[in-house]
């Protein structure tokens, strides 16, 4: 395995920083939000809890999760179908120890489904979407990949709201999708950690169509804020209970629970009520205007990118700027994001990373480089129909928008 592009960014940031050069560090993807403030009191006040639990999950967060996914999706989810595990990173690689089929991955893809396959020695097939269907799977690629060998078992992975591309599925797409899968009885993946940042607040899961095939995975990382805490969570189908159990059989073997206090802090994450939607309201209006305004910003500059709809991400391609940067000696998507890194500062991560062709032009870039607290507490101050205008996403976002700013120009420069 090679050091990620992702670590020579980081790497090469850290150099420059050092240098006392400015950075705009639009490479991470972390939530920019506070953990809201009833789950930091819960976890205060269950600090003492010390001892193991049990290797699926306190019995009483499981109960959580389950309501919450009968709440939000529409789901007959049942405590027992859940499994918590030390962030939803870990579920995912427990599955693909245990189940011995190939790894479907759409491409651009998040950074670790192909790396997790390689390490359990699993086939991975790259499943290709293209940059005019927003980078989403289609119904004819699964249908396609499926008709060509029928009965070879395989976990397909979908993800929407979308890390790299920001984009997400429409109820009626879900549907169709469901319905190939249901006719070859693929097993689905669906990652749905950035459910909650739905920039609209409506979140579609494909499980109310798929019920009997889709694992649902989430957890505290991205909606809550808190990638640290580790905490994630798979709901399954009945009918996959022994990928479940097999599941929990490898986890007593190796990290036993998941963090004690942690899982209780969870139990008030899940219960949710006012303060928590208040927070995610907010949360969503800063990261639907900013997403909207770089959008558009990058979109004039002749840079074609779909617009997000979820999440905090951006995935513009440069593909018009290709002469241009051949003249400056750029023909992959690394080298263009080197350049881009020296001679602006703006770091922003390679397609390449996300499992595209090294030579197309594609970027991925997280537009969370802010001081989320304070972001929340302008939102809170401002009227429900108050647009959240550049003059605004100036003041609690400066580095978000005086990268866009530079990027831009350096497009057209
Ligand atoms: N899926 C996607 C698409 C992600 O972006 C991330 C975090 N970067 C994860 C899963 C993993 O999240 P965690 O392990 O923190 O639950």
């Amino acid at each position: 395995m090679h050091p990620s592009a992702t670590l020579v960014i980081n790497q090469r940031s850290k150099e420059m920083i050092a240098a006392g050069q400015r950075v705009f560090k639009l490479g991470l993807g972390q939530s920019p939000f506070p953990v809201p403030r009833p789950v930091v009191e819960a976890l205060k006040l269950h600090a003492r809890e010390k001892d193991y639990l049990p290797v699926k999950g306190l019995a009483a967060l499981r109960r959580e999760v389950a309501e919450y996914h009968r709440r939000r999706d529409g789901i007959a989810a049942r405590p027992d179908d859940v499994l918590i595990g030390p962030g939803s990173k870990e579920l995912m690689f427990l599955l693909q120890l245990v189940y011995y089929g190939d790894l479907v991955v759409p491409t651009p893809a998040w950074v670790s489904y192909a790396p997790q396959a390689r390490i359990v020695g699993r086939n991975i097939y790259w499943l290709p979407t293209s940059a005019s269907d927003g980078w989403q799977v289609t119904p004819g690629h699964l249908e396609s990949l499926c008709h060509d060998d029928p009965d070879r078992p395989r976990i397909v992975v979908l993800n929407y709201p979308n890390n790299p591309t920001g984009g997400t599925y429409r109820a009626s797409e879900l549907r169709v999708l469901a319905e190939v899968a249901r006719r070859h009885r693929v097993i689905l993946l669906s990652d749905e950690i950035y459910g909650e940042l739905n920039f609209r607040g409506r979140h579609n899961s494909i499980a109310c169509y798929y019920p009997e095939g889709a694992i649902v995975s989430g957890g505290l990382s991205k909606w809550c804020g808190a990638g640290g805490w580790r905490l994630g969570t798979f709901l399954f189908p009945e009918s996959l209970a022994w990928l479940r159990d097999a599941m929990a059989a490898v986890a007593s073997e190796t990290y036993t629970s998941t963090s004690a206090p942690i899982q209780f802090a969870a139990v008030r994450a899940y219960q949710g009520g006012l303060e928590i939607e208040r927070y995610l309201h907010a949360s969503r209006r800063v990261l639907r205007s900013l997403g909207r305004w770089c959008w558009r910003r990058l979109s004039e500059a002749g840079l074609d990118v779909p617009e997000p709809k979820g999440a905090f991400y951006l995935f513009p391609d440069f593909e018009s700027r290709r002469e241009r940067l051949a003249e400056r000696g750029v023909q992959t998507s690394f080298d263009m994001c080197e350049q881009l890194l020296e001679e602006t500062g703006v770091a922003i991560l390679p397609g390449s990373a996300f499992g595209r062709p090294p030579e197309e032009l594609t970027a991925r870039l997280a537009y969370v480089d802010f001081d989320g607290a304070r972001a929340l507490a302008t939102v809170e101050r401002m009227s429900p129909d108050e647009r959240m205008d550049s003059e605004i996403l100036r003041r609690i976002a400066p580095s978000v928008v005086e990268a866009i700013d530079r990027l831009a120009e350096w497009c057209s420069s």
